[in-house]
């Protein structure tokens, strides 16, 4: 579904952020790219949707080069949460989901009703939250929002940048418990970042070890990883 070859990126001062990466994500597969800070994660999570612009190699989304790939078509195909996933913060919480779908076209009327399924699918209970402001809810629910709006679009790619970092330990198991679930249910496919080992292997059908320098050490299933 998803594959990099050769794929390189220096920054403009010469920071070399990712090396000659190798990497194939399956349909309906989680990959989570794990590894200390500055290791390249986040910039190849960048040039997967193309906010970043590789410096060499290739990347293909269903065997089509992104390069070619019309950028807005790319964005509702691929959705992207990250740690501050910027809820608009004036409007509430269900007029924050159904953004996506006014954007696509929908009524008002649809887009609520859609943007109320997506809530509860994230366990929202909109008739509780979906009229509170952002402010109004846990770092956790937040993020539930964020994973829903991302939703919204029904995208077949999920790219998630430390999506549970700004929540509590025992919240975090919970979201990573019930994100498996949903991803399971939904067949997306997933490409995840995060520098926790634990929630890599936790999480992972595979796990690509990111080293300094942006360059790939392992790449295999969490049991052939702990089998090193
Ligand atoms: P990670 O997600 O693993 O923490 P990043 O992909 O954010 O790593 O960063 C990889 C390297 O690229 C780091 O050394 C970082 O400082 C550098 N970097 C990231 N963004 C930029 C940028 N816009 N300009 C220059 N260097 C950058
Ligand atoms: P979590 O364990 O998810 O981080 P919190 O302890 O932050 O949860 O919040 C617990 C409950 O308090 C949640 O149901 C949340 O909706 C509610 N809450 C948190 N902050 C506010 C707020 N500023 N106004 C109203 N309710 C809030």
């Amino acid at each position: 579904m998803i594959r990099l070859t050769g794929v390189g990126k220096t920054y403009p001062d010469g920071t070399v952020a990712v090396h000659e990466l190798d990497l194939d994500v399956a349909r309906g597969e989680m990959v989570v790219l794990v590894g200390p800070s500055g290791c390249g994660k986040s910039t190849t999570l960048k040039m997967i949707n193309r906010l970043i612009e590789p410096t060499t190699g290739r990347i293909e989304i269903d065997g089509q080069d992104v390069t070619d790939a019309d950028p807005v078509k790319l964005r509702r195909d691929i959705g992207y949460v990250i740690q501050q996933i910027g809820l608009f913060p004036h409007q509430r919480i269900t007029a924050n989901v159904m953004t996506v779908p006014l954007l696509h076209g929908e009524s008002k009327s649809t887009a609520r009703q859609r943007a109320e399924e997506l809530l509860d699918v994230v366990g929202l209970d909109p008739a509780t939250y979906g009229d509170r402001y952002p402010h109004q809810l846990s770092g956790g629910q937040r993020q539930r929002v964020g994973v829903a709006r991302a939703l919204a679009a029904n995208p077949p790619v999920l790219l998630m940048d430390e999506p549970f970092g700004a929540v509590d330990p025992v919240v975090r198991v919970k979201l990573q418990d019930e994100f498996l679930r949903l991803q399971r249910d939904l067949g997306k496919t997933v490409v995840m970042v995060t520098h926790d080992i634990d929630e890599a292997v936790r999480m992972g059908d595979r796990v690509a070890v990111f080293a300094a320098g942006g360059r790939l050490a392992q790449f295999g299933t969490p049991a052939e990883l702990l089998a090193r």
